[in-house]
């Protein structure tokens, strides 16, 4: 399906609302949270009401993500309007991303949907879906813009944080000039580089290393997988996070330290939840869509950077997604 932005549709509408309700992805990442309150700072900042949660059941922003600016906009799912006016949906692929909030986005007068996934599903009244947008973060910062809002710090960073994370640090190949010309606008509007990476890939507590030692130690190479490619995976259990006390979002970089296996072109992390549901991320290197092998197993992503959930035991979860992977 091709989309183009309607930037203008999305700009009127927003520039004659009192108030904009906004959601992005359940166990949001820095892009889906971080161009969200971006938004939130952005509207709330020339004097319109927001709402702005995600809709996670416990809520609790992932630990790593309490750095951003504008949290204090947040509030919990339970008190978000059942059929806002206006709504905003960040990151989101499909309805069902947005947790307990897809009910508002189906009821909502008005949603503009903005993301970047190739999958999206085309839900909402207003599309600024682009999936050659390295981020959502960069659809944020171009409606930012078309809205003449200039960027402050709090904003940038929070762009930063999306920006920095969807492009693996500057690393993967949707890192293009483009994406750098936007950080360096980010750099200049006020962002610290070495304060967000920091927050976002160089701290733990302790007991992190101990969860990880558990979760690299049991990793299996299956040489013959993904068309004898190559599969790598390992999980990370409820019991190796018990100990610390750490929450489900502390595995997330898990599938960083796996992926980087020479033997194997995709990688997978099957992360344990409070529920005790397998939450899986899903990364490729060159050639294999991991998008669309998690797709098919309910779940969604991109090309090379994925996830679905499956109920059950771990084993059954990567026989799933070789079967789908052998059908490519
Ligand atoms: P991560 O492994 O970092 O959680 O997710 C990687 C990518 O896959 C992200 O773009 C994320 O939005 C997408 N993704 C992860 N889990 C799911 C899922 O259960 N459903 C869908 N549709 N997409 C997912
Ligand atoms: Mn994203």
């Amino acid at each position: 399906m091709t989309m183009t932005p309607d930037w203008t549709r999305a700009v009127k509408l927003l520039n004659s609302a009192d108030c904009v309700c906004l959601a992005c992805h359940i166990r949001p990442d820095a892009d889906a949270l971080g161009s969200m309150l971006a938004a939130a700072q952005v509207l709330h900042g020339r004097g319109q009401r927001v709402v702005a949660s995600f809709g996670d059941d416990p809520f609790a922003v992932p630990a790593i993500l309490r750095f951003l600016p504008g949290l204090e906009l947040l509030s919990p799912p339970g008190s978000y309007p059942a059929r806002p006016d206006v709504m905003m949906s960040f990151d989101a692929s499909a309805p069902g991303r947005l947790g307990t909030l897809a009910g508002p986005a189906t009821a909502a007068g008005e949603l503009i949907v903005v993301d970047h996934h190739a999958s999206n599903s085309g839900f909402g009244s207003v599309s600024l879906v682009d999936p050659d947008a390295a981020a959502s973060a960069v659809l944020t910062a171009e409606l930012i813009g078309r809205l003449g809002i200039e960027l402050t710090r709090g904003v940038a960073t929070c762009l930063y944080a999306g920006l920095m994370t969807d492009t693996g640090s500057f690393r993967f190949s949707s890192a293009d000039s483009g994406v750098h010309q936007l950080a360096a606008r980010l750099l200049d509007a006020g962002v610290d580089p070495a304060a967000v990476s920091r927050e976002l890939y160089d701290r733990a507590p302790f007991g992190y290393l101990g969860m990880l030692a558990a979760a690299l130690g049991r990793a299996t190479l299956d040489r013959g997988a993904a068309n004898g490619l190559g599969l790598v995976w390992t999980t990370v259990t409820r019991a190796d996070r018990e100990p610390a006390g750490l929450p489900l979002d502390s595995a997330e970089s898990v599938i960083d330290e796996i992926r980087r296996t020479d033997e194997a072109e995709v990688a997978v992390v099957l992360k344990e939840d409070d529920q005790g549901i397998w939450q899986a991320s899903v990364r490729s290197k060159d050639v294999i869509d991991v998008g669309k092998a998690a797709t098919q197993l309910g779940g969604g992503g991109h090309a090379r950077a994925a996830g679905f959930s499956h109920t059950g035991r771990p084993d059954e979860a990567i026989a799933a997604l070789n079967g789908a992977l052998d059908e490519q």
